[in-house]
């Protein structure tokens, strides 16, 4: 099959190369997507490394591309970051996870905050604020329990704007939190002036935490510099009871990971939010 895929793609690499054939044609799918209702979200839990319990659900994009199956959001997310399709699709994200928050605490389900990342664009949106506001209101789903994502990369490109946005947004009630912490370029001079809430330790860190005794240092640092600045500090991608033991030593406030859990489609979260607990 690998084979045939080579000759197919020769026969059009001549006039386009491959690679720009391949991003014409999932960008022409990406476009048509939304309306055709291919989108869904899968939920991850984020759990507190003391009681236990479940303190939020990440909401992350599913695309069951009708003619070309699923596709990852490391591929499809970037192209529609370029083309700026992600602000309807974010759109689209922040309204159903916070209707499915909603619906969950209608159900009499312990709360906890939804959490959603945002893009570059979408960030820098001059009517982000008008948008989220709305679907709070039209989900009627309280600002405390909506977290919003963002990595250091969408922070560091216009600190101003950065500090101004995060700002009214904490005004709002919302929670805050930066993903992939550690991998960016924010230098710590910033981070302080950057409301915040939670740091979101980046899974580079904690893959090899057992067996890279610099991935230690590194968390143990990022926990110190964390619980310094009065944030919250989460681990992402822990997948190890040695890893959760670790964090625990550290006194980690939380962790996200397929140890707990992997993302699952709503309903199955239902499930593990009713009997759903870290030991
Ligand atoms: P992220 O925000 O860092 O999300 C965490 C990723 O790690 C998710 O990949 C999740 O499935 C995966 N993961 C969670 N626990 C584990 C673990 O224990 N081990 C391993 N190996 N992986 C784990 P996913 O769902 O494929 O999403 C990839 C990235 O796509 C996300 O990284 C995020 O940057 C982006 N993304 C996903 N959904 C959205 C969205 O709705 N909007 C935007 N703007 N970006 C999104
Ligand atoms: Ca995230
Ligand atoms: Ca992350
Ligand atoms: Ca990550």
């Amino acid at each position: 099959a690998k084979q045939q895929g080579r000759n197919n793609y020769q026969l059009y690499t001549p006039a386009l190369g491959a690679r720009a054939l391949e991003r014409l044609v999932l960008e022409n799918r990406l476009y048509k997507a939304l309306e055709r209702e291919e989108f869904l979200l899968h939920y991850q839990p984020q759990v507190n490394l003391i009681t236990g319990q479940i303190v939020g659900m990440e909401a992350l994009i599913r695309w069951n591309s009708s003619d070309l199956g699923f596709i990852s959001p490391y591929q499809f997310i970037p192209l529609a970051e370029e083309t700026g399709l992600i602000c309807p699709i974010g759109e689209w994200v922040l309204r159903t996870a916070c209707a499915q928050n909603r619906l969950w605490q209608s159900q009499g389900l312990p709360q906890f905050r939804i959490a959603v990342n945002l893009s570059a664009r979408q960030f820098q949106q001059n009517n982000l604020l008008k948008i989220i506001d709305q679907i709070l209101a039209e989900t009627g789903l309280e600002p405390y329990f909506l977290e919003l994502e963002i990595t250091e990369s969408i922070a560091m490109q216009d600190v101003d704007l950065t500090i101004s946005v995060l700002r009214k947004l904490q005004n709002m009630g919302i929670q805050i939190s930066m993903d992939d912490f550690g991998t960016g370029y924010s230098s710590l001079s910033y981070l302080k002036h950057f409301p915040l809430d939670t740091l979101k330790i980046d899974r580079s860190f904690i893959r090899d935490l057992m067996r890279n005794p610099h991935d230690a240092a590194i968390v143990k640092a990022i926990m110190a510099l964390g619980h310094g600045l009065n944030l919250k500090v989460i681990a992402e991608g822990v997948e190890t009871p040695e890893q959760l033991e670790f964090l625990r030593s550290v006194e980690c406030d939380g962790l996200q990971g397929y140890l707990f859990s992997p993302p699952v489609a709503a309903q199955a979260a239902t499930e593990i939010i009713k009997n759903g607990k870290l030991n």
